[in-house]
């Protein structure tokens, strides 16, 4: 029984996934994300509905266009697997019930943030608004969740002000701040701080890369401020430990 419904689980997961292929194309070129029906964008061709079966309509075209042949990228099947694994770890914190939702449409959001601030080093608002205003959600204690979203992006805004002044140019993109505030209602003051560290340390090496490699001195922040996050929310119990052990 509960393997079916882990199963069940997983599939949605990847069925969510492709739609967030579609968000994560269309948004940031304000086209709809509902119609019209996904197509070759080098030859136009409609998609075939068993080629849009998450990870096997990848895998049956070998990745090229049925018509054309041109590439079709190996992170379409990658963001539906990855959002079917972000389903199940949800669904192990959570069980099946409304929290699970809200959880999971929090975390997808954030992938599919976290993408689109890869490829433009910008976010849409409405997307980012949407991951604050679903986490508020996330559990019972609403007020509390909602206090933590504002003393975070407060904090963050801090930061920002802080850090521009000493390097003479804006640091970070508002979208950061909206980020830190969905933070603040999933993990609570405490474990926030932790998750930006984590999160800022993780951008570490890439961001020397990226300085070194690509001269360029603007890492999208969003994907690692989301990792972070996602590590933190899973192993909660034992990072409100480490707290309690250093600062008692
Ligand atoms: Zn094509």
């Amino acid at each position: 029984m509960e393997n079916i419904e882990l199963l069940f689980v997983f599939l949605f997961g990847l069925c969510i996934g492709s739609f967030l292929n579609v968000v994560i194309y269309r948004l940031p070129k304000q086209k709809s994300i509902i119609s019209p029906p996904s197509s070759c964008p080098a030859c136009g061709t409609r998609i075939k509905p068993w080629h849009n079966i998450p990870i096997i309509g990848w895998l049956i075209l070998k990745g090229r266009c049925a018509s054309c042949g041109a590439k079709i990228s190996v992170r379409y099947p990658i963001i539906e697997l990855l959002t079917g694994i972000i389903a199940v770890i949800v669904y192990y914190k959570t069980g099946l019930n409304i929290f699970f939702i809200i959880n999971f449409a929090v975390f997808s959001t954030l992938l599919a943030l976290s993408m689109i601030d890869f490829d433009y080093k910008a976010v849409p608002d409405s997307l980012n608004l949407l991951a604050l205003t679903l986490a508020f959600f996330n559990s019972t204690d609403i007020l509390n969740n909602f206090t933590n979203a504002l003393i975070l992006m407060g904090g963050m805004s801090l930061i920002r002000y802080y850090v521009s002044y000493i390097i003479k140019r804006e640091a970070m993109g508002e979208g950061d701040i909206i980020v830190a505030g969905t933070m603040g209602a999933l993990l609570g003051v405490k474990l926030a701080l932790i998750a930006i560290f984590i999160g800022s340390a993780l951008a570490i090496l890439p961001s020397i890369y990226n300085r070194i490699k690509n001269n360029d001195f603007e890492l999208p922040f969003i994907p690692f401020l989301a990792l972070g996050t996602f590590i933190v929310w899973i192993f909660n119990g034992y990072f409100e430990l480490l707290w309690s052990n250093i600062y008692g």
